[in-house]
């Protein structure tokens, strides 16, 4: 009989089971589903990224392994573009390392600086993917719960508390609860991981996802940061790109050798022909980013005050493209054992209404009591979404 390890049986239960097979129910019995679930954009790549690409392709130089560290004028304008958002300047040869998505890069890194038993900071809720990696490493996993009294911030002095953690992860701006940090947070973050020896790793897969003009900053803008800290970078949702895996790490050079070393063992890097996609992307004309945060502005603007004008509160995300909400009262009661309200919420929007929301506790305990709404999905759509929710909520 062949059994999973048990790093995989380690791994939470599927959470979204149920909501899965609805969805697909729903879906076969041709029923028009708004899917508000997707963390993927819906727009197509930029087209001077697939011509690169095209081009790339046809050089037979690309067709071979690509060099472990990158090509070289990738990790050149990865600098380049890193201090021109961030007025930070990266060693390219050292501080920097290229990614087949920075999901592959999180997955990875644990193994380097984890050892079996080694505890490891999550906030709860969280991307999912730092669980699996941390668990997979063996690291165990100490929980940090987020509040919206603390705009979904660990609080420094709960971090202060915790004994012998060897790394803690965060993503500001937040997946899924679109909180955002500013630099003053991680100015203590990194004073409190530095007296306390802990590696910091920062997920800004959301940096370019910014609403109202307000920029997320980077923690290696903290002076000393680079002495404890690697940031995860993804071209995924800045350039509608998540099919295509590019991304990269970058920060303290033990740690970004410790993460290549991982990699070079289980992969050989990203194909080049992506890398030189990679550069056309870092220099598209800056309006074409615009027009993409133009476009998630018109969206939220059009989610916000819909499903405020039907009755439900809900704070406007300052960056991402998710709208994290708390469910409506009439789902805040309590329900059965085997299923929780966020939950509960989400069955009801897709048997009532067509509608898919992510449960808040998909993503962890303290995610129960909100839903996450992906705007992903054009205006019109938006607009068909609000008018079926007020049959549901109204
Ligand atoms: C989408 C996402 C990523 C993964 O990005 P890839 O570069 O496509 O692997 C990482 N972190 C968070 C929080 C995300 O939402």
């Amino acid at each position: 009989m062949i059994e999973f390890s048990d790093r995989l049986k380690a791994l939470p239960p599927y959470l979204f089971v149920e909501i899965d097979k609805a969805k697909q129910e729903a879906i076969g019995q041709g029923r028009d589903v708004i899917n508000l679930g997707v963390g993927d954009p819906d727009q197509r790549t930029p087209q001077s990224i697939i011509d690169a690409l095209k081009k790339a392709a046809e050089d037979v130089n690309n067709h071979h392994y690509p060099f472990d560290a990158g090509v070289p004028q990738l990790r050149t304008e990865i600098a380049q573009w890193f201090k021109n958002r961030f007025g930070v300047e990266l060693d390219p040869s050292t501080e920097l390392h290229p990614l087949i998505g920075s999901k592959e890069g999180i997955a990875h890194l644990p193994l380097g600086i984890i050892n079996p038993g080694n505890k490891v900071v999550l906030t709860d809720p969280a991307y999912p993917a730092y669980q699996a990696a941390v668990s997979f490493a063996g690291g165990k996993i100490q929980y940090l719960p987020l509040k919206a009294g603390n705009n979904w911030l660990p609080r420094i002095q709960d971090i202060e508390g915790i004994k012998n953690a060897k790394a803690i992860f965060v993503c500001y701006p937040n997946n899924p609860t679109s909180a955002t940090a500013d630099k003053k947070f991680y100015e203590d973050l990194v004073a409190v991981c530095k007296t306390k020896g802990i590696i910091i790793v920062s997920d800004l897969a959301y940096s370019e996802v910014y609403y109202d003009g307000i920029k997320p900053p980077s923690i290696l803008e903290v002076e000393g940061a680079k002495d404890i800290a690697i940031e995860f970078h993804s071209f995924s949702k800045t350039y509608c790109m998540t099919g295509w895996r590019l991304g990269w790490a970058c920060g303290n050079p033990t740690l970004i050798t410790a993460l290549a070393k991982v990699k070079s063992n289980c992969d050989s890097g990203v194909f080049n022909a992506i890398q030189y996609a990679g550069i056309a992307a870092l220099n598209m004309d800056p309006r074409d980013i615009e027009d993409m945060r133009s476009e998630y502005q018109s969206r939220r603007e059009a989610l916000i005050n819909g499903l405020r004008s039907i009755g439900w509160k809900i704070d406007s995300p300052k960056a991402t493209f998710y709208v994290w909400a708390k469910i409506p009262s009439k789902f805040s009661g309590s329900t059965s054992l085997t299923t929780s309200n966020s939950m509960e919420c989400a069955k009801t929007f897709l048997d009532q209404a067509d509608i898919i929301v992510t449960p808040g506790v998909g993503f962890g305990k303290a995610g129960e009591g909100y839903v996450r709404m992906a705007l992903t999905i054009p205006t019109e759509r938006i607009h068909q979404a609000v008018e079926r929710l007020k049959k549901v909520i109204g």
